[in-house]
């Protein structure tokens, strides 16, 4: 195994107004992600929380959406008769549909809950099971249609920090025949660990993370939590599920762990006061050297004056960076996982 953290430790000394201009030292640790070689930031100090949000007025004014039940049949869009000649698919109240405004070949938005807004709190593993057998419906179908189509991310992005602009709670799934530069990236890597290993990369690094301890959280059947050494984005929480690359193959279970983890994920930040997040499940087939695997990060929460979480540093210099040290992350969410 081949499996390396490797970090660098930066400090920055400078005589605070805080301390009556005395020098003090701020650490930043550098992180190299093991499997992508990607670096990341942690740093190590946080702008104070402003507590809960109220959202009732934003819920009020904005209620009655195209997404709310008395709405969704009506106008939202329909699928090709070639793919699915019903139109849309349901499963127990989640509504999948086309997106009338897609950023690749086969994009698709799940409607989740008849709620027009839940606190991150309010959200239940049955809703992800939903919502996610719906996705794994779409994706099915669509590969049935098109084969060539074999790059799928099933994502959610949560209120207006997390890039969405309708506040009822939806998923994302979109197909194209080539892969993203994340699922790219993720493939590559794999790939050549494999190579040179002649192991699977995650299966070596859910036994190394295991015996480590610091950054494991739990598995939850198949499916392996932890958080990552070098994450790229705030609180970030990685779940794999063992013996799958696609999401198409999962069963029952499979999707019941999976939907466990991302519901004890938000109430993890829901108690952090945070209530914007975005995850991604990176969905690819026919890739043996490859582990399905979604990614959760929380973004900067919705508060008066909003301070967007991408810097320069972010969208100029492709440095990603993390508010909390990872294995602080790891103890304080464990207790939230069951
Ligand atoms: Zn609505």
């Amino acid at each position: 195994m081949e499996i390396k953290f490797e970090r660098f430790h930066l400090q920055s000394d400078l005589r605070s107004p805080l301390e009556g201009f005395e020098t003090i030292s701020v650490p930043t640790e550098v992180r190299i992600d093991p499997l992508t070689k990607r670096r990341s930031r942690i740093i190590t100090w946080g702008l104070p929380s402003q507590g809960k949000f109220d959202f009732s007025k934003m819920v009020e004014e904005s209620k009655g959406c195209f997404f709310c039940p008395e709405n969704v049949l009506q106008k939202t869009p329909q699928f090709l008769k070639e793919i699915f000649p019903e139109g849309r698919i349901c499963v127990g109240r989640a509504v999948g549909f086309p997106n009338l405004n897609p950023v690749g070949s086969y994009g698709s938005v799940i409607v989740l809950c008849h709620e027009h807004f839940l606190n991150l709190n309010q959200f239940t593993p049955e809703i992800y099971e939903e919502g996610l057998s719906v996705a794994i419906e779409i994706i099915r179908r669509t590969m049935a249609f098109d084969p060539d189509t074999r790059y799928w991310q099933i994502s959610q992005n949560f209120l207006l920090p997390g890039g969405s602009t309708i506040l009822h709670p939806h998923l994302q799934v979109i197909g194209d025949p080539i892969p993203t530069n994340e699922m790219e990236w993720l493939l590559d890597a794999s790939f050549s660990y494999y190579q040179r290993n002649e192991t699977l990369y995650w299966k070596d690094l859910i036994q190394i993370e295991k015996g480590l301890g610091k950054r494991y959280i739990t598995n939850i059947g198949k499916t392996y939590w932890f958080v990552s050494f070098a994450p790229i984005g705030f609180n970030e929480v990685c779940g794999s599920v063992e013996g799958h690359g696609s999401i198409t193959t999962l069963a029952k279970e499979e999707i019941a762990s999976l939907a466990k983890g991302i519901v004890s994920t938000l109430k993890y930040y829901d108690a952090k006061f945070l209530n914007s997040f975005n995850f991604s499940i990176y969905s690819i087939s026919g890739e043996a050297h490859y582990q399905l695997l979604v990614r959760i990060i929380s973004r900067t929460p919705i508060q008066p004056y909003y301070l967007n979480d991408w810097t320069s540093f972010e969208v100029l210099q492709s440095e990603l960076t993390a508010n909390i040290i990872p294995e602080e992350l790891c103890r304080e969410i464990r207790p939230y996982f069951p």
